[in-house]
């Protein structure tokens, strides 16, 4: 069993993602983040847990040595408020990728993984709520996000290429909405689950019965539990799909009814105030199963209530703790 290395590895899908190689029987795991280990999500002391900045081309090299399988899943990255707000560091991205798999390359390493995203989809499939589910073949002709989505679709592309000019096995899938316990929910880089439970449970605690919603709540978008994110990871892991694939929910609601199911978690009802002038990304998103059901035989099938009771209760868990 080769040397498995998890880049991002102290932020919220990298620190999953160590767990479930742990308990998988994984014996030598490096993983990295550019954060010092103490603020790692997670971190399991089964692994070896090293800092440092995978920018660097050098730091790269020393880090991919000796190593089988790369999962990448660094990046400067959150949720709309911060990638509307932070395109240049979004970008610079692009850097982490392109010297991971030069480095990939020149170790001799087997298979690399890389997250990409549903913002590569073109924004003209996404200019209505409740639109179709993205298919892979909506990512042409290119209009990604901004800034965000350019260095995903761009890092897509050297997958593709390192792949097929230099025989480096890649391995892409693009995330629709990750969410659930041990994930950013406070300071900026939040995305909408996490956001929607941390107001609600503010406004439950405080006795304030009022939210502020981002955009006019019809917005429509599907949300991926993390057990779901990581078992389509394995199985991509584990097949022969070079090219890239979603892994994501087809259960759609609009922001009213995300922040209608939270309400019911939390037992309350409160009065919405719409911040339309708040970045709120494309008017609607949802993933087309199609090819994953084919190719992986398999879909997320964690119901959104009971992904958000979870990611709920846990985050319930950290304000109370930090009060
Ligand atoms: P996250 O922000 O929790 O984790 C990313 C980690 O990368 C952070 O801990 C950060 O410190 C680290 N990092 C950033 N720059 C680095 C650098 N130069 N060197 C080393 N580490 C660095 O994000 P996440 O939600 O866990 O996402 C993981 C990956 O999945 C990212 O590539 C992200 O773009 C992609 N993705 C996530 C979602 C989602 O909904 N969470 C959706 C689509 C794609």
């Amino acid at each position: 069993m080769q040397k498995v290395v998890v880049t991002g590895a102290g932020g919220f899908i990298g620190g999953h993602l160590v767990q479930q190689l742990v308990a998988a029987g994984q014996t030598e795991i490096t993983a990295v983040d550019i954060k010092p280990p103490d603020e790692w999500f997670q971190r399991d002391a089964r692994a070896d847990n090293v800092s440092v900045d995978l920018q660097d081309l050098g730091a790269c090299r020393r880090i991919v040595s000796g190593a089988g399988t790369v999962y990448n899943l660094a990046a400067d990255m959150g949720g709309m408020g911060f990638i509307e707000n932070n395109k240049a560091l979004c970008m610079l991205s692009v850097l982490i990728n392109t010297h991971l798999l030069m480095a990939a390359r020149e170790t001799g390493v087997h298979r690399y993984f890389y997250s990409s995203s549903a913002c590569v989809y073109n924004a003209a499939k996404q200019a209505v709520p409740g639109v179709a589910g993205l298919a892979e073949a909506d990512a042409y002709p290119a209009m990604p996000e901004d800034g965000y989505g350019w260095e995903k679709l761009f890092s897509e592309r050297m997958c593709r290429h390192f792949s097929e000019d230099f025989g480096l096995e890649t391995r892409v899938a693009r995330y629709h909405n990750v969410y659930g316990p041990h994930g950013t929910y406070d300071g900026g880089r939040e995305k909408a689950p996490a956001a929607i439970c941390r107001k609600v449970i503010r406004a439950k605690l405080s006795g304030d019965h009022r939210i502020v919603v981002w955009g006019n709540g019809s917005q429509t978008r599907s949300f991926t539990y993390i057990s779901d994110c990581l078992e389509g990871t394995r199985r991509l892991m584990e097949s022969d799909v070079r090219d890239p694939i979603n892994i994501g929910s087809s259960e759609m609601v609009t922001i009213d009814q995300l922040v209608d199911l939270v309400e019911g978690i939390a037992g309350v009802r409160l009065t919405r105030e719409y911040d339309t002038d708040a970045p709120t990304g494309v008017a609607g998103r949802n993933s087309d199963n199609c090819r994953v059901k084919q190719l992986l035989d398999w879909e997320p099938s964690t119901p959104l209530l009971a992904g958000l009771e979870a990611t709920y209760r846990w985050i319930y868990d950290q304000l109370r703790a930090s009060v």
